[in-house]
């Protein structure tokens, strides 16, 4: 599927030193492997509601990950999916009586126009569901031979032969080879079954479904209903996927197994990661990634932002009300990836008088400033990606710029250079993704 377009990064002298990014599954920030080229995967969209706040902090979270492996010289294989097709997809399209493709057609342009316009770079690669479907069916259909996916029986009037990943039996499976080298429930989110029932249900899953052999058990494929798009699905019939191995075959068709980091908001720890990574451990008999990164929830003035609450916050708004994208893009740096926050209009007005402040200590700016505070960002991303530590050291450099003109008004340009000026648009614009 066609993806949006990146601006060209500057070239700076030097490189990123090595990186270190909290791992979920440890709760610890760890050294990234030093795997080249770097490969990520971050889950996408449904496109229904394209791009909310939440959205956008995910990917400018990873977007810095993807620029650091960039300043280090790196290629970068990055995968992005959207998934095309899913039950809010297609509840958004019969609530406003309009088409769910033309939906997903229209609400995807829009966020590929958020993401372009928040200087998000593209993914390698960026893949729908409904593309995704002939590669799925198979996937399926092999985990249902190793005996670790079976089909179901209709009740109430549902048609026979969803077909379930089993937990119980893949857990069993895949420790066969190890301790070390396995899956089990659990592995990614640290959650007891106890724990995860509740949120399983929360977020997608059916643990009251009748005839499924384990509550937690999670939909591969779903045979068609009546009225519902479906797809030809060879042994499993027609139908659609499921979420969960919608990601894991996306993957494993793009990057190495294991890839180098999953990410997504923490929102897809569980059920969406953990069972992406067992359907991967089950296929593949290797982890589905060596890194697990999550982002914070983004809520509204102290609210939860949430479609049901009608309060999301939507990139595309935002701009079409005035508001320069790199400001929004500095009001989402001000926050660390990991914590949960608030977007809120006094964030956004900091964020704008912060981006003009940079913009005109440019020219004032201080001979041999600039590559200090290189250093100063390269330092702040390399220790998981902290970027309000890297706004905190532009800040310094920009009230010392500003300062320095100050103190010799009248006396134009004195002590400014512009080579340091370029070296600290350079730095921001590729390291932060701003443009001074
Ligand atoms: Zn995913």
């Amino acid at each position: 599927m066609k993806t949006w377009k990146s601006h060209a990064l500057p070239q700076l002298p030097g490189r990123m030193p090595a990186i270190a990014l909290h791992e979920t599954t440890q709760q610890r920030v760890v050294a990234l492997p030093e795997t080249d080229p770097a490969s990520m995967y971050v889950c996408g969209i449904t496109p229904y509601d394209a791009t909310h706040m939440g959205h956008a902090a995910t990917y400018v979270a990873f977007d810095l990950l993807n620029r650091a492996w960039r300043d280090q010289d790196r290629a970068v294989s990055y995968v992005q999916n959207v998934t095309d097709i899913d039950d809010p997809l297609l509840e958004r399209a019969a609530r406003d009586g309009v088409d769910w493709r033309e939906l997903a057609a229209d609400q995807t342009a829009l966020f590929h126009e958020d993401m372009e316009a928040l200087n998000v770079l593209a993914p390698t690669w960026y893949v729908g569901a409904v593309e995704a479907i002939e590669w799925i069916v198979p996937k399926v259909e092999e985990l249902v031979a190793a005996g670790l996916a079976y089909p179901v029986a209709g009740t109430n009037g549902e048609p026979d032969g969803d077909i379930y990943f089993s937990v119980e039996a893949a857990s069993a499976a895949t420790r066969e080879g190890g301790p070390d080298a396995a899956w089990w429930l659990g592995q990614v989110s640290g959650l007891t079954r106890e724990q995860m029932r509740p949120v399983f249900a929360e977020r997608g899953g059916d643990p009251d479904r009748s005839g499924k052999r384990h509550p937690l058990d999670a939909l591969l494929w779903r045979v068609a209903r009546d009225g519902e798009p479906h797809w030809p699905g060879a042994s499993l019939g027609d139908g659609r996927p499921g979420w969960h191995i919608e990601c894991t075959v996306i993957a494993q068709k793009y990057l190495p197994q294991p890839f180098t980091v999953q990410g997504g908001g923490s929102d897809l720890i569980f059920p969406h990661h953990e069972m992406g990574a067992g359907h991967a451990f089950a296929l593949a008999h290797e982890p589905m990634a060596r890194h697990y990164t999550h982002t914070g929830m983004v809520g509204l003035d102290g609210e939860k932002m949430s479609k049901s609450l009608g309060n999301l916050v939507l990139v595309s708004k935002l701009r079409a009300d005035g508001i320069d994208p790199a400001a929004i893009r500095l009001a989402i740096l001000a926050n660390h990836y990991r914590s949960d926050w608030f977007w809120t209009q006094e964030l956004l007005d900091d964020a704008e008088l912060r981006l003009a402040r940079w913009r005109d200590a440019l020219h004032a700016a201080p001979e041999g400033s600039g590559k200090p505070l290189l250093s100063e960002l390269r330092a702040a991303l390399s220790s998981d990606l902290d970027a309000p530590r890297a706004l905190a050291a532009v800040d310094a450099w920009a009230a010392q710029a500003l300062q320095a003109e100050a103190a010799v008004a009248g006396d134009a340009g004195n002590g400014a250079s512009e080579q340091d000026a370029d070296m600290v648009s350079d730095s921001v614009e590729a390291l932060l993704g701003i443009e001074l």
